[in-house]
C-alpha cells in the first residue's frame, strides 16, 4: 500500500477530510474498523418503513458546513420531529411528562422561564457564530456553565430541572 494519506476512520471527519484531500489531488486511503461508514450518524428502518436516527440527525442553521454538504451531494433534510403535530414528552423519574408547562412547574416557574429564555436569547445574539472569540466577554462565558448562568439569572429550581432535561 502506498498512499499519501491514510484517514482512520469513515465517520463524518474522517470522510470530510478525505474528501478534502482528494480535491486537493492527493492519494488517500480509507480505513474503517467497522463494516459501515458514518460512525456516530447511522439510520435504521423500522418494520412499517419509519426511518430512525440512531445517532447525529439534527442539523440547525447555524451547521453551515453540513447545510453546504448536503447541497453539493444533492440530498434532502426532511423537518424534525419538532415540526410534527403533538407535544413534547419527556422522560422523568416519575414517568413520562408530557406537554407544556411541565408537570413540576408551580405559580411563577412558567414567567421565571420565558424570562431567562429571553434572556439567554438575547445574550445568544451577541455572539457571532462565525467568529464566537471575537465576543468580548469569550473567555468569561466558555467558562460559565449553563447551570452558573441560570442562577445567576435566579431562575427557579423547576426552570433549572426543566433547562437541565434539555441540556
Ligand atoms: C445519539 C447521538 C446523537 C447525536 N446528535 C447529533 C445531532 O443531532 N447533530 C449533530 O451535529 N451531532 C450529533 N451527534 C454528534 C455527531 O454524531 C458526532 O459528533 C459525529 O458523528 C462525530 O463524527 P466523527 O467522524 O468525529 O467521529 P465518529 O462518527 O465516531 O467516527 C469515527 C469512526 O472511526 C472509526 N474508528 C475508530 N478507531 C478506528 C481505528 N483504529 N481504525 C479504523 N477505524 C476506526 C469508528 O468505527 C468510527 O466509524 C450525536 C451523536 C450521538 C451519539
Amino acid at each position: 500500500m502506498n498512499h499519501d494519506v491514510i484517514v482512520l476512520g469513515a465517520g463524518l471527519a474522517g470522510l470530510a477530510c478525505a474528501r478534502d484531500l482528494v480535491a486537493g489531488g492527493a492519494d488517500v486511503l480509507v480505513l474503517e474498523a467497522r463494516d459501515r461508514v458514518g460512525g456516530r450518524v447511522e439510520q435504521t428502518e423500522l418494520p412499517d418503513g419509519r426511518l430512525v436516527q440512531l445517532g447525529g440527525e439534527v442539523v440547525g442553521l447555524a451547521h453551515t458546513a453540513y447545510i453546504a454538504l448536503t447541497v453539493e451531494l444533492g440530498l434532502t433534510l426532511i423537518p424534525s420531529y419538532v415540526a410534527e403535530p403533538g407535544t413534547i414528552a419527556r422522560a422523568t423519574p416519575e414517568g413520562v411528562s408530557a406537554g407544556d408547562p411541565p408537570h413540576w412547574f408551580g405559580l411563577h416557574d412558567d414567567a421565571c422561564h420565558q424570562r431567562v429564555t429571553t434572556a439567554f436569547t438575547a445574550l445568544a445574539r451577541t455572539v457571532d457564530p462565525d467568529d464566537p472569540w471575537c465576543h468580548p466577554d469569550a473567555a468569561a462565558l466558555d467558562r460559565l456553565s449553563v447551570g452558573a448562568w441560570l442562577r445567576a439569572e435566579h431562575a427557579t429550581p423547576a426552570v433549572v430541572r426543566l433547562w437541565e432535561i434539555g441540556q
